[in-house]
């Protein structure tokens, strides 16, 4: 579930750290180690292709809600140049098209999108005493790209399905890219992004980023110095904090791990770094708050464009180059531009309404209008063919069981948790009016209007709205049946009688 983020301040066992690295250090000198080998970075279901796809339609949405920097500026040409040395320690055959970007923002924060694109706020390069630090919150989010954590993590939510799956499941259905970012932990809020890994990826983001660095010439332990840092400050990393959940004894566990390790003498600390801290320093930063309110004005979409801070896409052209550049429309649309429109006679109901027994409900359809299961997302869609394109539906019905978001909460408390997961997954979802109490097959339930833009292209091929009528059941055992109708805004009114006959047949 991904209603609030909350940030967890895990105390810290440093005392079982200190004992931990004496033992270390005295067995060191027995060993004679061999040197890392990254791991296998296994085979998610997402291929190669769709992870690099949905990193750039994100990084793609960065630049719209964020000021980033132009790739000229001497903080990125830095950061492109460390990042570099990074990425050559991994072995080709499992490696990503890597970018390095960085964002006017004073937070201490970094980020990596699936498929290699890699975000670093100023503020870190601000916080960072050496380059060995820089590099290792650098090697660590590179870890999450060579480990597909995100991809790993949409397999994991998948499996929730059935009465058990998420909200952002349903997302999937509607919204596509944004759907199946949500599913993989990302989301994007105004001007945040926020990504979850769990403990579990994070240790091992710091062990493979310990290789990394290894294998780069930087002290390893400097990943956990400046993670230490961050905890230490408190107030200027609660994001970073909560993306990278503490695992609990990151210093322990990375000397551990390269206490058999040949010895090496790392590299000193890298003059040019400290100059381009000292630039940092001077060049204009922004808070979250600021950053928020940009992206709900549009103020970044015009300044990065006149900073020359403009999204290219896949590096060096390749499979990826429609990913949406800054001048872009809607990030929901570039995904689907090969979605050909659907007249409405392609979608029209028909006047016969077989009833469909769902396992939790029965539902009356209209005859041409199928249904699919779709164990992946846990939901079921009821649509015409011409509506639906992959996982996301232009006109039809998506049915989908959650889990309440909270005990004891309203119908309208949790329809409002839902519609806000629902906002937080898509950037351009809006609620339309007020969530009305209505009632379904006897059952209290909420009602509320959505707007949103289509997956699916007008006739003359441009965006149009969308409207989505969500309606959610709460169930006796916690659970909630979440209905939503689908359609463009233009054709809304036509099917509402459809949607209507559909909710009012409806049996628990
Ligand atoms: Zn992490």
């Amino acid at each position: 579930m991904r209603f609030m983020p909350k940030i967890k301040s895990i105390g810290h066992k440093r005392w079982m750290a200190v004992c931990l690295a004496c033992c270390l250090v005295a067995a060191q000198g027995l060993a004679v180690g061999t040197a890392p080998e990254l791991p296998d970075p296994g085979n998610p279901r997402m291929t190669r292709d769709q992870q690099t796809q949905l990193g750039l339609q994100a990084a793609g949405e960065v630049y719209k809600q964020m000021p980033v920097l132009p790739d000229s500026s001497r903080e990125t040409q830095y950061i492109q140049k460390l990042g570099k040395r990074l990425v050559a320690t991994i072995p080709a055959e499992n490696s990503w098209p890597f970018q390095f970007h960085v964002i006017a923002q004073k937070e201490i924060n970094a980020f990596a999108l699936p498929g290699g694109s890699m975000f670093v706020n100023i503020g870190t390069i601000q916080a960072a005493d050496n380059e060995a630090e820089l590099a290792g919150v650098m090697a660590h989010e590179m870890s999450h790209v060579y480990m597909q954590h995100s991809a790993k993590q949409q397999e994991k939510a998948s499996l929730l399905g059935g009465l058990a799956g998420i909200v952002g499941g349903i997302a999937g259905s509607m919204g596509g890219v944004w759907g199946t970012l949500a599913q993989s932990g990302i989301q994007f809020g105004a001007g945040t992004i926020m990504l979850k890994y769990s403990r579990g990826d994070e240790s091992q983001a710091d062990a493979v980023g310990a290789i990394i660095l290894y294998k780069a010439n930087y002290n390893p332990v400097a990943l956990a110095d400046f993670f230490e840092k961050i905890e230490a400050q408190g107030g200027s990393g609660p994001q970073f904090l909560s993306d990278h959940p503490n695992p609990g004894n990151r210093r322990a566990a990375i000397e551990q791990e390269i206490a058999n390790w040949p010895a090496r003498k790392y590299a000193r600390d890298n003059p040019e770094f400290a100059a381009v801290r000292k630039n940092a320093l001077s060049v204009h930063a922004y808070s979250a708050q600021e950053i928020a309110d940009g992206a709900k004005s549009g103020q970044w979409v015009a300044e990065n464009q006149k900073n020359g801070a403009v999204f290219a896409g896949a590096p060096g052209g390749g499979t990826a180059t429609s990913a949406p550049a800054a001048s872009t429309p809607a990030p929901s649309q570039a995904s689907v531009a090969s979605v050909p429109a659907a007249a409405i006679t392609d979608v029209q109901p028909s006047s016969i309404f077989p009833q469909t027994d769902l396992g939790v409900m029965k539902i009356v359809r209209p005859e041409n209008w199928q249904v699919t299961q779709d164990q992946q997302q846990g939901s079921v869609t009821i649509a015409p063919r011409p509506g639906v394109s992959g996982n996301a539906v232009a006109y039809g019905v998506v049915i989908q069981g959650i889990q309440s978001p909270g005990a004891n909460q309203s119908v309208q408390q949790i329809t409002a948790a839902i519609v806000k997961n629902l906002e937080s997954g898509d950037s351009k979802m809006k609620q339309n009016g007020e969530i009305q109490s209505i009632s379904v097959n006897g059952a209290a339930a909420g009602s509320v209007e959505l707007e949103t833009v289509s997956m699916m292209p007008d006739a003359a091929g441009k965006a149009q709205a969308e409207r989505d009528w969500l309606v959610a059941v709460p169930r006796r055992d916690g659970s909630v049946v979440m209905i939503v109708f689908v359609a463009t805004q233009r054709y809304f009114e036509q099917m509402r009688p459809t949607f209507e006959k559909m909710l009012g047949s409806v049996q628990f």
